[in-house]
């Protein structure tokens, strides 16, 4: 009797529907293997729906685990990118202008450093100077995010896999046309030694099998949306294309970074190019994410920035009409967070910003084990 029992328990439609029923419940539930952490600077509700009814659909709707975060820092309600940075990369609230230390000057450590303790490959793709506030804080610890030399120095000894974004004048000494330092140090020299350098799109769109590469496009800031080439979707796409070959998986972080700026221009045209753009990027990762379930996407802000509010315009024509802004400064407005992958459902409901530093560190953590 026994012996038949047994064969009805795993008969093939029991075994088949067991099959199909696990994998996607682990994927929900597991440790992610790759994590890919996108942050639009700046990017409030308002920027992401002015997106939207310009785009159309945009790739953010794919996720379905969203949250709110609240982004003050602790010197004040009003968070700066290098505080909002430290909370998401860490998971500790800091002071305003600093960079993953604590508001008494100690170094906080970073995703990217419990990353590359479990094997993980590594990775910063940004459309500002790599050496600004939000890619600096995976990458750096200093007082203050003005002191781009120094940050410029602390990323090329972080052994960060991939580098893409701006920035090249904090790398090359100061008798070189271009330099933004007082000293003679060449980092961009000092980092040829160990990997792969490239300064242009001709080099990009060259760029063979490399295990690692350091790319700065430009001495300050990439160009906006509609100029900059390599573009954010593109450097990402790549980017991922390198680390993905590590087995142990690896930790991304990509940065919208102009959103912000184009919030404190009061800017609309630039907010909805910057936010499309962002989206696009997103797509890249998505793509990534579907083809590789062990992936974790996040998609968060710092802050919102403006006060930025649509007034009219029409979603049949794709257009907004009108629009306002409050000021030119952030703003203490809470900023979505959106999931997609193992692990995704932890990150909704109304949170601190601090929260996805500790997430995503606790899963690195996890893969120690
Ligand atoms: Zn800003």
């Amino acid at each position: 009797m026994i012996h038949t029992r047994y064969k009805m328990l795993f008969s093939w439609p029991v075994f088949i529907l067991l099959v199909s029923i696990v994998p996607a419940y682990a994927a929900e539930q597991s440790t992610p293997k790759n994590i890919i952490l996108l942050i639009g600077d700046g990017m409030g509700i308002a920027q992401i729906t002015a997106g939207k009814i310009v785009k159309g659909q945009l790739n953010l709707e794919e996720f379905k685990h969203l949250g709110l975060l609240t982004t003050h820092s602790q010197s004040a309600l009003i968070t700066d990118s290098a505080a909002a940075g430290t909370a998401l990369a860490t998971g500790y609230k800091t002071n305003n202008k600093a960079i993953s230390v604590s508001a008494d000057g100690k170094p906080l450590k970073s995703i990217i450093e419990y990353a590359k303790e479990v094997n993980k490959a590594t990775g910063l793709v940004v459309s500002s100077s790599i050496t600004h506030a939000t890619p600096a804080v995976f990458a750096a610890h200093i007082d203050s995010r003005k002191k781009h030399s120094i940050i410029a120095e602390q990323i090329s000894r972080s052994g960060i896999d991939v580098l893409f974004g701006g920035g090249r004048g904090y790398f090359i000494p100061h008798t070189k046309p271009g330099s933004k330092r007082e000293d003679d140090k060449n980092l961009l020299a000092e980092l040829a030694e160990f990997t792969t350098v490239i300064q242009t799109e001709e080099e990009f769109n060259r760029l063979g099998q490399v295990d690692s590469v350091v790319g700065l496009f430009a001495d300050k800031h990439l160009p906006g949306a509609d100029k900059r080439n390599p573009g954010l979707p593109g450097m990402t796409e790549k980017a991922i294309e390198i680390l993905s070959k590590n087995k142990n998986g690896f930790f991304l972080m990509v940065e919208g970074s102009q959103i912000d700026w184009a919030g404190h221009d009061n800017n609309q045209d630039d907010i909805i190019t910057e936010v499309i753009d962002f989206d696009n990027t997103i797509g890249v990762a998505l793509n990534f994410a579907k083809k590789n379930p062990q992936t974790l996407l996040v998609v968060t802000a710092d802050h919102e920035t403006g006060g930025f509010a649509i007034h009219n315009g029409s979603i049949a024509d794709k257009v907004v009409s009108e629009s306002g802004f409050t000021w030119t400064h952030h703003t203490a407005e809470m900023v979505p967070v959106f999931a997609y992958g193992p692990g995704a459902s932890d990150f909704t409901g109304i949170g601190d910003n601090t929260r996805i530093g500790k997430l995503l560190i606790k899963y690195l953590q996890a893969a120690r084990q």
